[in-house]
């Protein structure tokens, strides 16, 4: 499960900003989660909750902002909205696309104490 990875990776990211910034509580951490980016937006929710334990992001609620999949699709001259990789362009049929948006996984905004 690589949620378990990226969860280690944004209590990193929170303990860095806790220095940083000087807080002692993390009261919610917003995710931006790309609709291609094969991360479960609940499976995220769960190993946070076993990785933050005993960290300052401990009780932190996980609250996520789903981004749509972007490609250019070559055939239209432009963009489409597509819901997975290797889908078709949903204009024209055509699969020659680029996927330009919707692979991230970053935390967007820390709401802290
Ligand atoms: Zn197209």
């Amino acid at each position: 499960m690589h949620e378990m990875a990226l969860c280690e990776g944004i209590v990193e990211i929170v303990e860095e900003e806790a220095r940083r910034r000087s807080f002692s509580r993390v009261k919610t951490v917003c995710l931006e989660i790309g609709a291609l980016s094969h991360v479960a937006p609940e499976a995220m929710k769960f190993c946070f909750a076993a990785v933050a334990a005993r960290t300052i992001a401990h009780g932190a609620v996980i609250e996520v902002v789903e981004l749509p999949g972007v490609a250019w699709c070559m055939a239209c001259s432009r963009s489409v909205e597509i819901a997975q990789r290797y889908e078709p362009c949903p204009c024209c049929g055509s699969f020659q696309l680029q996927v330009t948006a919707g692979e991230e996984m970053r935390v967007k905004e820390l709401e802290v104490d």
